[in-house]
């Protein structure tokens, strides 16, 4: 085993070794995930035990089947012939359930976990910088994806490639005026009137037309310019509700924010948002901050917290995507928490799938039990309407009401709505 910093002796060593197998190989990239958190909590004297012990399992683990080389900290390449698929997949698995294994270091017992990037060269061509660049990618779609190993293929390259296109072309989107809000109603079940409106952000690109905020707010998220679009939601959101509210359609709706966790969790979060509110004089207990299930993930303490900061300075809360994470009913009790929004994967079939259908009533039975309003998002058929509306929901939102439309259009939409009806025999009625 060779250990250091060692692109160097990889090199040399490949040479060496690369003839006698002269035929096709794979590059294994592996990378250990969350080893600086062992590093900050146990030191990096027992951090380094445990990579050692690592490096001697990985070692053995190959036998003579492939070279191994620690590169630096705690990222490990192999080297192997490749014969086929199957053998270098039960190979990859062997390596993970070996990287699974306690360590036991000084009485202490750790579990390690690490994610996998694999390439393989052609018949000819198999320089070993490209294929080492390939397993690199791999290894990130991996992390990224949450899964042991990826493979490397010509279409991970493309995603590769579009991601860093909409990452370079982010930069530009706000001074060019490419980002603009749309804004969704929300209905309540109860008197038909709108409630409210989930702001939702739209980017209009010159030569790649709209661009999905599913694509692009992950990518804002891991480059760091998720503050760059948070900031225009909120400033933009709260103006163009302002000029709303100053036409006098109807009493001040409640506007919904979609707030993502690494915006959650920048410290100036809580003071941007404040001053912002000032400035247009928006009142918090108008604004609905959208937080998704997953931010749970996170340290659940801390989250906590900040959700009570909010909470205190007046602003609302309401669980994004439920359904589709892993909160418990503990969890919920503990976090402050004003609604709860039904993913639309589970309102889509509700008409024609059990199993949804009996999810949707144990999540509005969540909600009544805990005393917490659900909105239905994804509401497309008045017959949906009238099953969520017999369940208890309390909220709707989805295209059977209005897709998200630009300021100009909610005002339309705001000024010849009339609220509706749902009549005990199943009938809607507008007046
Ligand atoms: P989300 O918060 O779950 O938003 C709901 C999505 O469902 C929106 O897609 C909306 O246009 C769509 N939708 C609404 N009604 C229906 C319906 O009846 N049927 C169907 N099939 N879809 C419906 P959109 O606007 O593409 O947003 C996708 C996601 O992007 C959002 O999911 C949210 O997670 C994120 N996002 C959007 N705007 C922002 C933003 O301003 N900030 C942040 N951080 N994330 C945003
Ligand atoms: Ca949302
Ligand atoms: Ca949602």
């Amino acid at each position: 085993m060779l250990t250091g910093p060692n692109r160097y002796y990889l090199e040399k060593h490949f040479a060496n070794w690369h003839p006698r197998n002269n035929d096709r190989y794979s590059v294994i990239f592996l990378d250990m995930n969350n080893f600086k958190n062992i590093n900050d909590n146990y030191g990096h004297t027992i951090g380094d035990k445990i990579l050692v012990q690592l490096a001697q399992r990985l070692q053995s683990a190959c036998a003579d089947e492939a070279l191994v080389v620690r590169q630096g900290g705690d990222e490990f390449i192999f080297i192997k012939p490749y014969t086929n698929n199957h053998e270098l997949r039960a190979f990859i698995i062997f390596l993970i359930k070996s990287i699974k294994e306690k360590i036991y270091v000084d009485s202490l017992e750790f579990y390690l976990n690490g994610c996998i990037g694999v390439s393989i060269s052609g018949r000819h061509d198999s320089a070993l910088e490209e294929l080492l660049r390939q397993a690199d990618l791999a290894m990130y779609e991996a992390k990224r994806s949450h899964t042991d190993f990826t493979f490397y293929s010509e279409q991970l390259q493309q995603i590769s490639n579009e991601r860093s296109d909409i990452e370079e072309a982010l930069h530009y989107a706000f001074t060019d005026n490419q980002m603009y809000m749309e804004y969704q109603p929300q209905i309540s079940s109860e008197c038909g009137r709108i409630v409210g409106v989930e702001a939702l952000i739209r980017w209009a690109h010159p030569t790649m037309g709209m661009v999905s905020p599913e694509k692009f707010i992950p990518i804002a998220e891991s480059s760091g310019l998720i503050n760059t679009v948070g900031d225009f939601v909120i400033d933009t959101t709260f103006r163009e509700v302002l000029e709303i509210y100053n036409l006098d359609i109807q009493q001040p709706i409640r506007i919904s924010i979609n707030i993502s966790v690494r915006q959650l969790l920048t410290k100036r979060f809580r003071s941007f948002l404040n001053s912002k509110s000032r400035k247009y004089g928006i009142r918090p207990s108008n604004v609905v901050l959208e937080i998704t299930e997953n931010v749970f993930i996170e340290d659940l303490d801390l989250i906590q917290n900040l959700l009570q900061e909010l909470k205190y300075d007046g602003y609302q809360i309401s669980l994004d995507d439920f359904g589709t994470g892993y909160s418990s009913l503990s969890v919920l009790q503990k976090l402050p928490i004003d609604e709860i929004k039904v993913d639309k994967g589970f309102v889509h079939d509700i008409l024609s799938s059990n199993q949804d259908n009996a999810l949707i009533l144990g999540i509005i039975g969540i909600g009544q039990n805990l005393n917490i309003p659900i909105l239905a998002e994804g509401v497309e058929e008045l017959e949906q309407v009238i099953l969520l509306k017999k369940y208890g929901c309390d909220l709707f939102q989805g295209y059977y009401f209005s897709k998200s439309v630009n300021k100009d259009r909610l005002i339309d939409y705001l000024n010849n709505y009339t609220p509706f009806e749902l009549h005990t025999h199943n009938e809607i009625c507008s007046q």
